[in-house]
């Protein structure tokens, strides 16, 4: 069985077909055409009639993109890709291909690819955690995606962060989802930065931040110390809710090793347990990992349809 996945980002589209042992088949990559919903959604039939024409047998057609299908109406919703939100794209989708179409978020594509194949693999409940521009989570349990009565689990992001005080944290910050104190404006990418440059009054970019932590500057090693304990708190948070047999880290920051030195020991501080042998690991997949789930979400749902 062939399977398509899709991955939609905020700048590019990438796709790919797996075969039943995971190689890839095939392969397109894409600008985001996000000018209009009406040109966004014909560049991915064109996307999908390509594959089509390319490979001349049927495959099943899984999504992943930057927000959620609302469970009342079926529409996209808390998109970073404006013109998506608020449209029925998963019910046009399927009207114009003419088979089911899975559409997920892209860290819950991102959890399922490292449970089935990935640094999750062999473990039962997978917690995936993509730091990044943002801060992603999935949850992935007998590598089946937990979406959720809302389709909202694994939101960690805008949890509000635990054991926040202002002397140890520094000023509240009010995300942009509109709620004060989210994990992700301490845990990701942009909080690195802003919460960095707001200390010591400067313009530099996460990356810049974590080279200066890998080349042991001062400063900058002081504040990631802080950035550890933050992810340690907020990681402890899921342990004591969830308990998951492992955590995998995709995203930007999961390049970065010093974010593992000592992480485990420092969860440990913050559970209600004295154990705490749970591994935090790296994605195996890098940057594939959300087109890979996205095709292996779509092969799920449609041996599910097959089923009914
Ligand atoms: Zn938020």
């Amino acid at each position: 069985m062939l399977s398509l996945g899709i991955d939609i980002g905020g700048s590019k589209i990438e796709a790919v077909v797996l075969n039943s042992h995971g190689e890839v088949v095939y392969r397109q990559r894409h600008t985001t055409e996000k000018h209009s919903y009406h040109v966004f959604f014909q560049h991915l039939c064109t996307v999908i009639d390509e594959t089509r024409q390319v490979l001349g047998a049927p495959f099943s057609i899984g999504i992943g993109l930057p927000g959620t299908v609302e469970v009342s109406n079926g529409k996209i919703k808390n998109s970073n890709i404006l013109v998506i939100n608020q449209q029925p794209l998963p019910a046009m989708l399927e009207a114009y291909v003419k088979q089911p179409v899975a559409i997920s978020n892209d860290a819950n594509c991102f959890t399922l690819s490292e449970a089935i194949d990935g640094a999750g693999k062999g473990y039962s409940t997978v917690f995936g955690v993509i730091l990044g521009t943002g801060c992603g989570g999935g949850i992935a349990v007998n590598q089946q995606i937990i979406d959720g009565r809302n389709r909202n689990a694994g939101e960690w992001g805008h949890n509000a962060l635990p054991r926040y005080t202002p002397d140890q944290d520094g000023p509240p910050v009010t995300c942009y989802c509109g709620k004060v104190n989210c994990t992700e404006s301490f845990i990701s990418g942009t909080g690195l930065a802003q919460r960095y440059n707001l200390r010591h009054n400067t313009a530099l970019s996460a990356v810049e931040i974590m080279a200066a932590v890998e080349a042991g500057n001062t400063d900058a090693c002081a504040h990631f110390a802080l950035f550890q304990d933050q992810l340690a708190r907020s990681l402890a948070s899921v342990v004591n809710l969830l308990d998951p047999d492992v955590f995998v880290i995709g995203g930007g920051l999961s390049n970065c090793r010093p974010l593992y030195h000592g992480l485990e020991q420092q969860v440990a501080r913050h559970i209600f347990s004295n154990t705490f042998v749970t591994p935090i690991v790296a994605a195996q997949h890098g940057d594939s990992s959300g087109v890979r789930g996205a095709a292996w979400l779509g092969q799920t749902h449609a041996a599910a349809c097959i089923a009914l």
